[in-house]
């Protein structure tokens, strides 16, 4: 008997799954990318208990054609990539073509879309990946996905999942970093029936600021503006009275991608050197342009990390940039008064 055997394709698809869809928030950046990919304006996400019992995501986008829909699910089926080349300037957050499929390897779904091309729409159902039902429906607008019982056949993975309420806040700051890259699209989302948040639209990042963090926490911010080649930076950083006791309101992205990047983190805490209070940290959310040959958003499935050509030049730039526009700040705050 040989020792090696190939995996079952039924296994190969549920490794594959878990490394894009790692927790429920996974499920619904993947989900709500899509959504904006598709071109739409406004987009409601929905979640239960943390996303572990269902996440339905509506959008008033393009759509999927009838007869596409099962090969929209099926692994690297993608419309937003056909070349490697296409991958130095994309312009849609996704290009894998994995997404739907892992999404459905490991939950039930059921999608309800239409075709801006197409009169009638249609419904799906999905569970473990197979496609279960379709038939033809009437539908208004855009799609309609629904995700159920998310890691129900992966039983390792149901267990490693946490308390709703974290699940929940974990997606809440998925949808906070979504909204913020795209103020021109309108956010609801909504937990348990609950409103957590929703934004205007109206293509203001200042609107989105003040609708996740208020709108004192919107004053005590400052506007950047730099450009130092081949790098530009734009959005807003804090003075000392924002400073936090976590990371968790230094957001960056990268052309418009929301990115994990240790050395930048470390560039921008450094950037504040002498006016940091102890165990505190600055608050920013940062919009850097870099020439896409400079980038490689394919390290990871998750998307999430990016590589970065250079990459200690561009921290270094960095750090310059938001030193200048740190020591610009009247941070001439007596700071009795805020200890
Ligand atoms: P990718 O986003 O990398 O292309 P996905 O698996 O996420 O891969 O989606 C596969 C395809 O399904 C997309 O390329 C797109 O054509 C289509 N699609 C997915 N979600 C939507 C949506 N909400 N509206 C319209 N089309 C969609
Ligand atoms: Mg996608």
């Amino acid at each position: 008997m040989l020792k090696i055997k190939m995996l079952a394709p039924a296994t190969i698809e549920k490794i594959a799954a878990g490394e894009v869809i790692v927790r429920p928030a996974s499920v619904v950046k993947e989900l709500a990318e899509n959504a904006i990919d598709a071109g739409s304006d406004r987009i409601r996400v929905d979640i239960e208990q943390g996303g572990k019992r269902s996440i339905r995501i509506r959008d008033n986008g393009e759509g999927i054609r009838y007869n596409e829909v099962k090969l929209a699910f099926a692994r690297h089926a993608t419309s937003k990539l056909s070349q490697i080349e296409d991958l130095n300037h994309l312009e849609t957050l996704g290009f894998r073509g994995e997404a739907l499929a892992s999404v459905a390897a490991i939950s039930r779904v059921t999608i309800r879309t239409i075709s801006k091309s197409e009169e009638l729409g249609s419904e799906t159902t999905f569970e473990g990946g197979h496609c279960t039902a379709q038939r033809v429906l009437p539908y208004d607008k855009g799609t309609d996905i629904c995700v159920r019982d998310l890691f129900y056949n992966v039983p390792a993975r149901q267990k490693h999942m946490m308390k709703d309420k974290t699940e929940e806040r974990v997606i809440h700051q998925v949808m906070g970093r979504i909204a913020l890259s795209h103020p021109e699209i309108a956010f609801d989302f909504i937990s348990d029936g609950r409103k957590i948040f929703s934004t205007p639209g109206d293509g203001r990042l200042q609107s989105v600021i003040e609708c996740l963090y208020g709108r004192s926490f919107f004053k005590s911010l400052k506007k950047l503006d730099a450009k130092n080649e081949p790098m530009e930076l734009q959005g807003y950083i804090g003075d000392l009275t924002s400073m936090r006791s976590s990371k968790d309101r230094q957001i960056l992205f990268i052309n418009g991608r929301t990115v994990e990047n240790r050395g930048l983190s470390r560039a921008f805490e450094e950037a504040y050197q002498g006016y940091l209070m102890n165990h505190k940290h600055p608050v920013g959310i940062i919009f850097m342009t870099l020439p896409g040959r400079m980038l490689d958003v394919n390290m990871h499935p998750s998307k999430m990390e990016i590589g970065i050509l250079n990459q200690s030049l561009v921290d270094i730039l960095f750090r310059q940039e938001i030193r200048r526009a740190v020591q610009q700040m009247d941070l001439t705050v007596d700071l009795s008064e805020k200890i």
